[in-house]
This record gives C-alpha cells, structure tokens and sequence, in this order.
C-alpha cells in the first residue's frame, strides 16, 4: 500500500494515503479498520491483482468512484460511471432546497432537467413517497445509467425518463416544482479542471458555454413560457454564479427569487 500511496502522491492526488487504503478496502472487501489490524499479513494474490489493476487505474487520475462502481449521496447508493458526471455532495443543497419549496400535498409532479446519473430525481421521490417525477435526459448514455439507478432504487413506477432534449419535451405543463443541475462551467475554463473531472465527466454535463450561463437563459426562457404560473424552478449554480443567475431569471419574469449555500458555504443553489 505504501508503494501506491507514493505513485498517487506522484500523480498529484490529493490524499494519497488515504485513496491506497480505500482502494485495498474496495480489493480485499475488508473495512479499513479491519485492513489496519490485519497489519503486515500477507496479501492474497487475486486481492494483490486486483489492486494492482486498480491503483494502475486511479493513478491515471480515473474517479474513485468509477472505480468503485458506485457513490454515495443523500445517503443513498448510486451506480456511477463516465455515462454521467458522478453526484457531487455540494448538490445536496438542491435536494434541501427542492424539499423545502415542495408543497406538502400529495400527488405531486417533479422533473429534473438533465438528470444525468439521476441522483436529484431519485433523492426527492425516495425523501417523498407520494410524489412522482421525470428526468430528461438529451444524452442516451446518460439516461441508461439513471435508468439502472432508477431500477435499484425500485422507482421504476414514479420515476419516468424523456430522453429528449428539454425543448422537446411535452410534460413542462404538468409540473409542479422543476430542478436542474446544469452544466455551468465556461468553456475557457474546462480544460483547467481536476483530471478526474475533465478527462471522465462527461463535457456536456460541465460545459455552459462561453460565459457558463447558457443554460440559465434556456431554462429561464423555458419555464417562463411553459410551467403553470407559480411554480417553483430550483437551479444548481457555480459559487460565483449567484447574481448573473438572479439576474437572468427575473430578467425572464420569474420572482421571489432566493439562494442557499451548499455545506462548503459556497453559494450553490437559485430557486425563484
Ligand atoms: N460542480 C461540478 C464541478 O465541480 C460542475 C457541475 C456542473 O457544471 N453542473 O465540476
């Protein structure tokens, strides 16, 4: 293990360490606590191979959690591979946020543009067992792994996929609160992310265009024109994103306009 530790540290990850000792828990399927009683016991050959293969991975800067297979958010397991970016925790605060502007009544319609792995879909309807919600999803790839995640979480019945784009789709008129966490990264900007992000997140879901803002002004436009009047939109946002967001939503005549921090204290959400 110190042998990885050392070619992560090479590689420029941050918790060398750290990573080597989840990766061998991930290898050996022992706890990490139970990794450190074990001591210096000898490392079974096929536990041996398998971490070989993938610390070789992770030192390539692969996600973790590629690697893994599956992330943890909202406290929930979620498949996770390069078909969709992997669920950050920052994007909690849209999950607290859309649970705090859904009205209490039951029978309600969520949607979630862009749903990519699914993960803000599947947090609200397993937080609300008496709501339902679509994802759309342009990117076929993307919505074959929140189909699979949809599936595991048994929400096959309330959770619906359009795989279309969100211009396209039908159901904006029947909605009774909308999420999104859309690409907002400028395009300038891409190229000098973390290699984990740039290299295996997918670009549409980072990349908004030249000033980051793109997909505001769709979806400002777009619920303006077609969601029932008064209906909640909540939006996920880069941390210096907050007045340009505000800005292009009352500038689309949306109101009572508000923001949250995510747990980094990073402004993170807009809903109006
Ligand atoms: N928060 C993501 C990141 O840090 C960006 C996700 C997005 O553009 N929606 O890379």
């Amino acid at each position: 293990m110190a042998g990885a530790a050392g070619c992560f540290r090479q590689a420029g990850i941050e918790s060398p360490q750290r990573e080597a000792r989840l990766l061998m828990s991930l290898a050996s399927g022992l706890t990490t606590s139970q990794l450190i009683l074990r001591g210096h016991m000898a490392t079974p050959d096929d536990v041996r191979e398998t971490f070989d293969r993938m610390v070789g991975q992770r030192e390539a800067r692969v996600p973790f959690q590629h690697i893994a297979g599956t992330t943890s958010f909202f406290g929930l397991d979620f498949i996770s591979d390069a078909r969709a970016l992997v669920p950050r925790a920052d994007s909690e605060a849209v999950v607290e946020a859309a649970l705090r502007l859904l009205p209490d009544s039951p029978g309600l319609e969520i949607a979630d543009l862009g749903t990519g792995s699914g993960c803000l879909l599947i947090a609200l309807l397993v937080t609300r067992p008496d709501i339902s919600g679509t994802g759309v999803e342009a990117d076929g790839a993307a919505a074959s792994l929140a189909a699979e995640n949809i599936a595991q979480h048994g929400l096959e019945i309330r959770a619906k996929l359009a795989v279309q784009p969100w211009s396209e789709w039908s159901g904006w008129g029947s909605v009774d609160l909308l999420i999104s966490n859309p690409p907002y990264i400028r395009t300038e900007v891409v190229a000098s992310l973390d290699p984990e992000v740039r290299l295996y997140d997918p670009d549409a879901a980072l990349d908004g265009g030249a000033d980051g803002l793109d997909a505001y002004r769709e979806l400002a436009g777009l619920s303006q024109a077609r969601l029932k009047p008064g209906t909640p939109v909540v939006f996920e946002i880069g941390y210096d994103q907050q007045g340009d967001v505000r800005a292009i939503l009352a500038a689309a005549g949306l109101t009572d306009i508000g923001s949250a921090k995510d747990l980094g204290g990073n402004d993170r959400v807009v809903w109006a």
